[in-house]
């Protein structure tokens, strides 16, 4: 490697750090298993934190990128991404709040009302929620009268939550803060952890902390994007710096087994592109019975290769591919004068803006529903952030949907473009037009 592709001050200064700096590089381990990391899953180039939204007087200034370079364990097949930024540089002001996703809202909704149902939760219960954000779902166990706490990170979001009445927590959660909540006898009933399971860089010490927090009898249920899903349906951009594992049910089954805990159930749902929610107990716990769904989903997992590396060294080709042709959508459109704006900044339409080089060469702005966003840029394209409105005002002949995820909501509260003949277009799993 030639030192013109290396940070020059340190590298040509201090020789043994640049070799320490290599060697790290080239050593990095399965943060479950240990095993060095060799084998890559997909390589998305450098991309700048997807959350990172700039304002108007941070734009011309120098922004960091790191690389999005995706491995999978050779030996316990966890697909993950090295930790390149620390936790506290992402979530301690984070600019996602749920409760702006009317779908996401009711998602949550209902599955409180599934969750007080089947685990017979009440007011002499605890629920216990890892990374409750805006208190979008406690909120409901609140007011059902059932004893909820939220643990949030980001001093922004939990603010929110503690406004709406949901007790929260400004915390990372792992086994100090386990032992502390369980010396205090907050045992829950029901630990729960939404898309938080994927963002932990220490997955050990998380897992180790459920365990030790549950309540002998108590119930884990963690939802996350299925990687059988993200790889069957091309979902590349849910690959970004916040998220640092991509779990199977296999490997999730590996890990949770690994602490002392046993996945008992698990339900397939339409959410995130496909995810999985699981269910998990002590493992010495017998009130719980296997559901038959378990044994179903991993023989499905292994039918469909998941137990062998080359099924998952073949996935970068289909990535390419995807961006050659939502190149090629863009280029004509823009070659026959269309106008084309996006809707949305989640942090999968940032992966994918900077990976396919898409800038305001190829889509005028985007749209959010969130005001955090608004007069705002997204990182690295530098795309403009306004409110939904100027999507009236533009008259736009394309609308790019990035939360593709979202994609019936949004068209449904989209549908006025057609009054000019308005199209909307979804990139993943490939570029496709509704009308
Ligand atoms: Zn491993």
């Amino acid at each position: 490697m030639s030192n013109s592709s290396s940070v020059i001050d340190g590298d040509l200064a201090q020789p043994n750090n640049r070799e320490a700096a290599e060697k790290s590089r080239t050593a990095a381990s399965c943060r479950f298993c240990g095993a060095p990391l060799s084998v890559t899953f997909v390589d998305l180039g450098m991309s700048p934190l997807c959350e990172s939204f700039l304002s108007a007087n941070q734009i011309n200034k120098m922004e960091p990128f790191y690389p999005l370079r995706v491995f999978v364990c050779s030996n316990c097949f966890l697909v993950q991404l090295e930790e390149y930024v620390r936790p506290e540089d992402i979530f301690s002001e984070y600019a996602y709040f749920s409760s702006y996703s009317d779908s996401w809202l009711d998602h949550a909704r209902k599955y409180t009302d599934q969750m007080a149902h089947r685990f017979v939760l009440g007011t002499n219960s605890l629920v216990i929620e890892l990374a409750s954000n805006d208190g979008y779902l406690l909120q409901y166990f609140v007011d059902k009268k059932i004893p909820a706490l939220g643990i949030e990170p980001a001093a922004n979001v939990a603010k929110v939550a503690l406004e709406k009445g949901v007790p929260t927590l400004v915390q990372f959660f792992g086994t100090d803060l386990a032992r502390m909540l369980g010396a205090s006898g907050r045992r829950p009933d029901l630990l729960l952890g939404n898309n938080v399971l994927a963002q932990v860089p220490n997955l050990n010490d998380f897992v180790e902390g459920m365990k030790i927090l549950l309540k002998a009898s108590g119930v884990i249920t963690m939802e996350f994007p299925h990687l059988l899903r993200l790889m069957d349906e091309n979902q590349f951009d849910t690959v970004y710096h916040e998220h640092f594992s991509y779990f199977s049910f296999i490997t999730a089954e590996r890990i949770f087994a690994a602490h002392g805990l046993m996945l008992f159930d698990v339900e397939e749902l339409p959410t995130h592109g496909g995810s999985l929610r699981i269910y998990a107990c002590h493992s010495d716990d017998r009130t719980k019975h296997v559901s038959a769904a378990v044994g179903e989903l991993r023989q499905r997992e292994q039918d469909s290769g998941l137990g062998r590396l080359e099924r998952y060294a073949a996935f970068g080709e289909n990535v390419k591919e995807t961006k050659r042709k939502l190149l090629e959508f863009l280029i004509r459109a823009r070659n026959e004068g269309k106008k084309v704006v996006g809707y949305g900044a989640p942090g999968k339409g940032n992966t994918l803006l900077n990976y396919c080089g898409i800038r305001t060469d190829l889509l005028d702005f985007t749209v959010d529903r969130n005001p955090y966003k608004h007069d705002k840029f997204l990182p690295g394209t530098h795309i403009p952030i306004f409110p939904p409105e100027q999507i009236r005002a533009a008259r736009p002949d394309f609308i790019f949907i990035l939360p593709w995820n979202l994609k019936d909501e949004i068209m449904k509260q989209l549908s006025f473009v057609r009054e000019w003949g308005g199209k909307f277009v979804v990139p993943i799993p490939e570029v496709k037009i509704y009308t």
